[in-house]
């Protein structure tokens, strides 16, 4: 990074402004590891860097360091020199698309990836040995639905590179509106996690995919309390921007609560106090906008989970909220109550085994084509579907059994494995994987 700097004009304060990832990082980690991320800067490097902002241990594989580029931005971005330069944007490892084209980032090939070697392939973001550039491999695995998201993220990352935007959000305030949001919908009630209640919204949120393939879905019961309850962060920007999405709806609403006045914050935290003061009881009707809010959550959820009833739904808000989504109120709202009829539930069937099957296909086929080293299992297939403990549910491998045939067709037996990886030429068989879950 500071050797890609070399050239940049300026103070030092602004090129860490406008020219390093620092005015991201430092919203998402504390104050005295912003201090040592710029002393790091500028007076050469300090152990431990990585793990300041969340990108060392186990689980950062996914947080590849590599010079990614968008090839529409390559066209754009063009600097005194004639030749296009480095965006900072680009260079978040973790990140995929570019948020203003919408579009899967670029990689060139092995050997022009290793910069400490070939340090003239790093001259420029156009440079390449001759290789050509191609998308990222991670992003062409995401369904439309899941790239969306990674466009969102990396298009809400691209405006926090900026210190002048939202200029409040810091770690604090990222552990704060985290638990705020999570009280909101009804994960922690009283500041007491509802972790299977919670684990399940996260998973079915469209942002479960970021937040599956940065490892916060597999943290720890006690992980993942600390973060939802805001008692820590997540020091990388990538999950922590799509927990506060999952939880809050939108960024459009994250930056909404950014902008409101700080005492109605006061107002907030003093309701919140009777709240858990008053018996519940007393707590039975809330604002209107607030009701609204929980019919709109309950009609999207009618959507995406078809095959939940009207109980089943309604146990996935708080206590509060329970009360008050009645079958009664929702059909006045002019609500389609989950009453499953059998008519509703096939075409919603109908239409997830075509889904799921085309997943098993690709997935597989990619597998194979990346040359999986371990034994392709239901595991491997699933963990990448948006919901991939469907077949957890034993009625569920009833209703959808063209697509568990499918599944069953695609999963390796040892010999098979076997049999793949010798054909491959690889001499050692890695170790089976250990279940996650
Ligand atoms: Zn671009
Ligand atoms: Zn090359």
């Amino acid at each position: 990074m500071i050797d890609l700097l070399g050239r940049s004009v300026g103070t030092i304060e602004e090129v860490i402004k406008h020219n390093t990832l620092i005015p991201l990082a430092s919203r998402f980690i504390r104050p005295e590891d912003t201090e040592s991320i710029v002393s790091h800067f500028i007076e050469g490097p300090r152990g431990g860097l990585a793990s300041k902002v969340g990108m060392a241990g186990q689980a950062s594989g996914w947080a590849k360091h590599r010079l990614l580029r968008c090839i529409k931005c390559l066209k754009e971005d063009i600097g005194s020199c004639g030749r296009p330069f480095w965006r900072r944007d680009h260079l978040l490892p973790g990140i995929l698309f570019c948020g203003k084209h919408q579009m899967p980032l670029h990689i060139p090939c092995e050997t022009c990836l290793n910069y400490s070697r070939f340090r003239d392939r790093t001259l420029h973001a156009g440079h390449h040995c001759g290789c050509g550039l191609k998308p990222v491999p991670e992003a062409l695995q995401l369904t439309a639905e899941q790239s969306e998201v990674e466009i969102e993220l990396a298009r809400v990352t691209s405006l926090l590179l900026d210190p002048s935007y939202m200029p409040t959000l810091d770690f604090q305030r990222v552990a704060k509106e985290t638990s705020n949001a999570a009280s909101e919908i009804g994960l922690l009630e009283g500041g007491i996690l509802r972790h299977a209640i919670s684990r399940e919204y996260l998973s079915d949120s469209p942002f479960s995919s970021p937040l599956r393939r940065t490892g916060f879905l597999d943290f720890s019961q006690f992980a993942f309390g600390e973060v939802i309850r805001g008692d820590t962060t997540l020091r990388h920007p990538i999950p922590a921007i799509a927990m506060l999405i999952a939880l809050a709806g939108s960024w459009k609403k994250m930056e909404e609560r950014s902008n409101a006045p700080s005492d109605a914050e006061a107002k907030a935290a003093k309701a919140n106090n009777v709240q858990q003061v008053i018996a519940p009881a007393f707590v039975l009707e809330r604002s209107a906008d607030r009701i609204a809010e929980d019919i709109a959550r309950y009609t999207e959820l009618r959507v995406s989970r078809p095959e939940l009833n009207h109980s089943q739904l309604r146990r996935r808000f708080g206590n509060a909220a329970q009360r008050y989504l009645t079958v009664e109120r929702l059909l006045a709202a002019g609500v389609d109550v989950a009453t499953t009829s059998n008519r509703t539930k096939d075409a919603s069937d109908a239409r997830i085994v075509e889904e799921l099957i085309a997943h098993i296909e690709q997935r597989s086929l990619h597998l194979r084509a990346t040359q999986y080293p371990h034994r392709i299992t239901t595991f491997s297939l699933m963990s990448t579907f948006r919901r991939p403990n469907l077949f957890h549910q034993a009625a569920m491998l009833k209703r959808l059994i063209r697509a568990y045939e499918t599944l069953q067709q695609h999963v390796e037996n040892t010999a098979a494995w076997r049999e793949r990886i010798a054909a491959t030429g690889i001499t050692t068989i890695a170790k089976p994987r250990g279940k996650k879950r």
